[in-house]
């Protein structure tokens, strides 16, 4: 194999690097460009889609398709005003902010302080690093809990976590901004510690439906997809024949007006959520939701990434519907960040629904021969947050053996958004012909493009550069033995073989059965 290396950038350079390659490739372009954009609003090129669509694809059959007892829905976005009352997120689906009075920019009140834990955190990390590097047989935990400074900055962000949370639970809005106060936080932009109140904020948009404008007429963009699933719960439960526990999946797209949109796609307006709500005995949800914290790391974890890429963060203060939660936190170019959530939702939603609308939301259970509302443990995982930890893992500039360098997206191939490119090495001779014989028998199973134009090499560059796994080339040697060459895009490898070959060859390298098969 060639000696292959990977550039190191730092962060800061990668998420550069990852707009700029998304924007040039036909991956993602700012919405409404041409009038300047919409803020944090973003659409989905070419590229851009089909890589959405094999993620969710991904993430759909891991779902439905390896769960007897899971079924998919596609509910509407708009939904019944009281839906939004009985949910809770008329009256609690707020954000804390404040604006910095100097530099008049708005910030989550929460996210300034998670910022100011996260920085004591990497600390903390530095020094584990460091001493990790200096002995042979480290012991983190014991490391931990003897080091002096680690001691004492963990027993900062404890003291500071506790105050955090006792405030947010209390919703007391003055203690938040005093614990800003009293830690000295900053405006990035204006370096000034003057404050306004710290305000909540409802992130629902709403508008109209119909002609008369009045607040009975008030409806919202759904904030999350959860809801199309819990009032159809009955439906699909009767309908379906489904015994508990069982799941209903979705996937679609949620709204929310967030106070301060920026990262690219990581936090959007407007963006699509893959939600599966498992419906359960009560009593028993705590040892499904362990199950769906295990199910879903594994899924992460079956696209190859490091496993030092995510983590696990339990929920300091819950959401007004759990009795647990925690996150899966993926370290994007920008540090760890939240990539999906799993909540332990127990009754809420079917319970403020049966009350809110007068219809039971009950569930007969023939084993137990009881009635009871079931309990929720619910995975929730942003699929435009996903799309951005794939395209970061993935794009990668190389340095190859002779000197040279290539921009490369390793994107796993049953990922990939086109799987072959078929090149005629020249435009003449029949070559062409003979190529797109071979693209007319691969593209019935598959995603393929054809390109003669330019030199081989600079075909390579450019389909290495939108992910495309395998390049098969025909040549004159082709027209003579019907073989052609096909090469990896990590390994830069090639291989002759014959045309007859390709359809099940390339099945299998690209194939998400495969891969759905390492998740059983
Ligand atoms: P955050 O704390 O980052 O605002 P959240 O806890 O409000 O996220 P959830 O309500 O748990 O998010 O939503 C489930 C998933 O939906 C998140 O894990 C995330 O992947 C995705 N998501 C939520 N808000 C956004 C957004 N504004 N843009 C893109 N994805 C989002």
């Amino acid at each position: 194999m060639s000696n292959i290396q990977v550039k190191k950038v730092s962060g800061e350079e990668q998420f550069k690097n990852v707009i700029s390659h998304a924007k040039e490739y036909g991956f993602i372009f700012q919405s409404s460009e041409i009038y300047d954009g919409l803020s944090a609003v973003y659409d989905y090129g070419q590229m851009g889609a089909e890589l959405k669509k094999n993620i969710r694809d991904y993430w759909w059959k891991s779902m439905v398709q390896l769960h007897e007892n899971i079924v998919g829905i596609d509910a509407a976005i708009f939904m019944h005003p009281t839906t939004w009352k009985a949910s809770g997120h008329v009256d609690a689906f707020n954000d804390p902010l404040i604006d910095n009075k100097d530099s008049k920019k708005r910030y989550r009140a929460d996210v300034l302080i998670e910022e100011y834990v996260a920085k004591i955190e990497v600390k903390i990390q530095k020094e584990v690093e460091k001493a990790k590097a200096r002995f042979e047989n480290f012991d983190e935990t014991m490391f931990r809990s003897t080091n002096p400074r680690v001691m004492e900055n963990q027993k900062k962000i404890d003291e500071i976590n506790t105050r955090f949370k006792t405030a947010l639970n209390d919703n007391n809005l003055e203690e938040v901004k005093q614990i800003i106060l009293d830690l000295e936080i900053v405006c990035p932009i204006s370096g000034t510690r003057n404050w306004t109140d710290v305000r909540q904020f409802n992130l629902m948009f709403s508008t109209q439906l119909g002609s008369v404008t009045d607040d009975s007429n008030t409806i919202y963009l759904r904030p999350e997809t959860a809801q199309g699933i819990f009032v159809n719960f009955l439906n699909v439960q009767k309908t379906g024949r489904m015994k508990i526990p069982f799941g209903i999946a979705q996937t679609g797209k949620a709204f929310r007006n967030e106070i301060v949109a920026r990262q690219f796609i990581f936090r959007m307006r407007e963006f699509e959520q893959m939600e599966m709500q498992f419906f359960v005995k009560p009593g028993t949800e705590m040892e499904w939701y362990e199950q769906w914290k295990t199910k879903r790391i594994n899924w992460h974890r079956s696209l190859g990434f490091p496993e030092g890429k995510y983590r696990f963060h339990d929920h300091l203060k819950l959401a007004h519907y759990a009795n647990a939660a925690c996150d899966i936190e993926f370290e994007f170019p920008f540090g760890f960040k939240e990539l999906e959530g799993i909540h332990s939702r127990t009754d809420f939603d079917l319970k403020n629904h049966m009350e809110f609308s007068g219809k039971k939301m009950q569930y007969f259970d023939p084993e137990d021969n009881e009635n009871y509302i079931p309990y929720v443990v619910e995975t929730s995982i942003g699929l435009d947050r996903m799309f951005l930890a794939v395209m970061s893992m993935a794009l990668n500039e190389e340095v190859l053996e002779d000197g040279s360098s290539r921009v490369v997206m390793n994107i796993p191939a049953f990922l990939a958004p086109y799987k072959v490119a078929v090149l005629p090495l020249m435009k003449k001779d029949g070559l062409p012909e003979k190529a797109r014989e071979i693209l007319n028998r691969l593209k019935l199973d598959h995603n393929c493009l054809y390109e003669e134009k330019d030199a081989i090499g600079k075909r390579y560059r450019r389909m290495d550069a939108i992910g495309v796994p395998y390049c098969i080339t025909v040549d004159h040697q082709t027209l003579e033995d019907n073989t052609v060459t096909i090469r990896d895009r990590d390994t830069m490898q090639q291989v002759r073989v014959h045309i007859d070959q390709l359809p099940a060859m390339v099945n299998e390298k690209v194939s998400m059965s495969a891969q759905l098969g390492k998740l059983m």
